[in-house]
C-alpha cells in the first residue's frame, strides 16, 4: 500500500428537503491505498450517504475532502474524472437487457478501449467472479446471485482505483455472501483495488477488513460491536429509555434527555430459550426473538443473532449454548442488565427536546 486515497476532514452533509433530521458529521477519514475499509451501522446510520460522497454523487456541504491529494470538486470536470476511479456498486445494482458480456463491456467501450484490451478485461473480471465464459448468456436467466457477481464483474472491469459497494452480500445466501468476499480480496491482491463497503453484519466487516468505520446516526461512534440503536430519551429522573420502536423499550439509569445511541455489548447479553421450561427473565430489557444466525466466531464461542421487535447479537460459550438448548431457528428470551447500556452520542443541549 502507498498513501492515501481519501482524505476527509470535517465534512459535513444534511439532505435538502428532508422531513427527517439527519445530518453526516465526520471528523476525520483516512483511506489508504489498496485497502478495504467497512462502514457497519444499523439502518439510517449513514453509511449509503457517505458511500455516495466518496462516489462523488452527493458534494460536502461543508469540510474538506481529498481524493488522491486533489479536491475532486475544484471544477465539474475534476468531479466527472474522479468518478472514473470511484465506482459505486448499489444495493440492487441493474443490469442492462442483453447479454453478461455487453454489460461488462459497456463502461470500456464508453471509455474507447480497443476491443482486444477490453476483451480481455472482460475474460478477467468474469473469470474473478466465477463467471467465465458467461459473456454470452442472457442476463434475464440469471439468479439474484449470478447478477450480482455479474454487476461486480462489470464494475471491476472498469479496474477502478475504488471500488465502493452498498452492502454487497444483503442478497446472497451465506454461501454466496463468501464467495464474494474473496472476490473483493481477490480483487484487492490482482489489481490494488481499494474497497469500501457498507455492512450491517459486523462479523462479515471484521472477517473481511483491514479497519472499520462505526456509524451510528450519522456520526463515528468508538465500539466494536452492534446492538446500537438510536432515539429520543425519556426519563423518570432515576431511570431513562428509549422506544426504537413503539413499546418496545431499551431502558438504562441515569436522567438523560435528547436525542442518544444506546449500544450493548454482545457478551452481557444473556439467552434463555423461550420454552424451555426454566426461570422466565423479568424486569426491564427482556426482548423475545428467534435465533435467526449463529457463527463460530472461535472454537469455543458462538455469535448468534436474534430477529424480533429488534436484531440483537449476543456472543455466547458454545457450551452454554448447548446447555440452555439454543439453536437455530429457536424461540428465545434475551435480557440484559440496564447498565449494561452505553449511551453514546447524546447531542448537544441546544439540540434536546423540551423535557
Ligand atoms: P441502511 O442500512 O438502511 O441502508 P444507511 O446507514 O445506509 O441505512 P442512509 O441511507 O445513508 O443510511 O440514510 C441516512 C439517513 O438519511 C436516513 O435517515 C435516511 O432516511 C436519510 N436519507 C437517505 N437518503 C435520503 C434522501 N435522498 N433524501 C432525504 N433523506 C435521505
Amino acid at each position: 500500500m502507498s498513501g492515501l486515497v481519501y482524505r476527509l476532514k470535517d465534512i459535513g452533509y444534511s439532505y435538502p428537503y428532508a422531513p427527517a433530521r439527519f445530518s453526516l458529521d465526520l471528523d476525520s477519514l483516512e483511506v489508504p491505498d489498496g485497502g478495504i475499509l467497512a462502514l457497519v451501522g444499523p439502518n439510517g446510520a449513514g453509511k449509503t450517504t457517505l458511500l455516495m460522497l466518496l462516489a462523488f454523487l452527493l458534494r460536502p456541504a461543508r469540510g474538506r475532502l481529498e481524493f488522491l491529494g486533489r479536491d475532486p470538486w475544484a471544477t465539474d470536470d475534476a468531479a466527472v474524472l474522479a468518478r472514473r476511479d470511484a465506482v459505486l456498486l448499489t444495493h440492487h445494482p441493474y443490469l442492462f437487457k442483453g447479454t453478461i458480456g455487453v454489460n461488462v463491456a459497456f463502461g470500456l467501450k464508453i471509455r474507447r478501449l480497443p476491443e482486444d484490451e477490453a476483451g480481455a478485461r472482460v475474460r478477467d473480471a468474469l473469470a474473478l467472479v466465477e463467471l467465465d465464459g458467461w459473456e454470452g448468456k442472457p442476463v434475464s436467466g440469471l439468479s439474484a446471485g449470478q447478477a450480482q457477481r455479474a454487476a461486480i464483474a462489470r464494475a471491476l472491469a472498469l479496474r477502478p482505483r475504488v471500488l465502493l459497494l452498498d452492502e454487497p452480500t444483503a442478497n446472497l445466501d451465506a454461501a454466496l455472501g463468501l464467495r464474494m468476499e474473496a472476490v473483493l480480496r481477490e480483487a484487492v491482491h490482482a489489481w490494488g483495488t481499494t474497497v469500501v463497503f457498507s455492512t450491517h453484519n459486523f462479523s462479515q466487516a471484521s472477517r473481511l477488513a483491514d479497519s472499520i468505520l462505526y456509524l451510528s446516526d450519522g456520526q463515528r461512534v468508538e465500539f466494536s460491536h452492534e446492538n446500537c440503536y438510536s432515539g429520543t430519551a425519556s426519563t423518570d429522573g432515576r431511570t431513562s429509555w428509549i422506544e426504537p420502536k413503539p413499546g418496545v423499550r431499551i431502558v438504562f439509569p441515569g436522567e438523560t434527555r435528547g436525542h442518544v445511541t444506546c449500544v450493548i455489548d454482545p457478551a452481557e447479553i444473556r439467552l434463555v430459550a423461550a420454552d424451555g421450561g426454566g426461570p422466565v427473565p423479568s424486569g426491564p430489557n427482556v426482548f423475545r426473538g428467534r435465533v435467526s444466525r449463529m457463527e463460530a466466531m472461535d472454537p469455543d464461542t458462538a455469535l448468534v443473532r436474534t430477529s424480533g421487535d429488534l436484531v440483537f447479537r449476543a456472543t455466547l460459550p458454545l457450551r452454554a449454548l448447548e446447555a440452555g438448548g439454543i439453536s437455530l431457528s429457536r424461540e428465545v428470551l434475551l435480557t440484559f442488565e440496564p447498565g449494561s447500556v452505553r449511551v453514546v452520542g447524546e447531542r448537544p443541549a441546544e439540540a434536546r427536546e423540551p423535557s
